[in-house]
């Protein structure tokens, strides 16, 4: 099997995943793998999560020229694209309307650290991108505006969130500890003042779970 191939299995497992963690819902969030430079594979657009199949993937290039599909790709093209084409480093990107960050990018507010494990894995906030409509080359350039050189995920303002990385696990890792810490903030707003982590505390967390954490390399 070739690398686009396994990018299709991938794409779809990672789908499988998001359905089934609760962090989508019905047809909204997308996902998508760069194996190589120029090929990336995505979900297609409006298909139910629950019902998508190895064979719906979209394979395009990155200019979006559609290669190889029975389907439309993801509305968000634009931007998973203008993201590939600005980071070099990123090769997967997932998407959710996953209620907490949902939460937070329709007060249009960052989702400050306050978890260790987001220290881990992102090593930093997360920020959000200023409006504009789904789907359109605008909202990919805020996208690309607000991941910066360095940031792994961020909101899109009254929408969702997107998430990053060098590979699908890694990118749905980030969506998984930003909800979290998203989710259990809210719920320390409740008990009085959450003490953020101080950025020298994020940036120790961040090497120690790079170089030191786990039985080999971590994300
Ligand atoms: P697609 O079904 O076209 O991927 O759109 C869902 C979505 O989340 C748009 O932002
Ligand atoms: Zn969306």
């Amino acid at each position: 099997m070739n690398v686009v191939e396994k990018a299709k299995e991938e794409v779809v497992n990672t789908a499988r995943k998001i359905i089934q963690e609760r962090l989508a819902f019905g047809t909204w969030g997308n996902i998508s793998y760069r194996p190589v430079e120029d090929r990336v594979v995505i979900t297609p657009s409006g298909i139910p999560y629950g019902e998508l199949q190895y064979v719906d993937m979209v394979v395009v290039d990155l200019q979006g020229r559609v290669e190889d599909s029975r389907w439309k790709p993801s509305t968000e093209l634009p931007l998973h694209l203008a993201v590939y084409r600005a980071r070099h480093d990123i090769k997967a990107i997932v998407h959710v309307h996953s209620v907490y960050a949902a939460a937070f990018a329709i007060a249009r507010q960052e989702i400050p650290v306050v978890l260790e494990e987001m220290a881990q894995v992102l090593g930093g906030k997360v920020p959000v991108a200023a409006y504009a409509l789904p789907g359109s080359t605008d909202l990919g350039e805020r996208a690309v505006n607000a991941f910066g050189d360095k940031g792994y995920a961020i909101l899109l303002a009254s929408h969702g969130l997107v998430a990053a990385g060098e590979q699908l696990g890694e990118a749905l890792l980030r969506c998984r500890v930003v909800e979290r810490n998203a989710r259990i903030l809210l719920y320390a707003r409740l008990l009085g003042t959450p003490v953020l982590l101080e950025e020298k505390e994020i940036t120790t967390l961040r090497d120690k779970y790079i170089h030191a954490y786990g039985q080999e390399r971590n994300v």
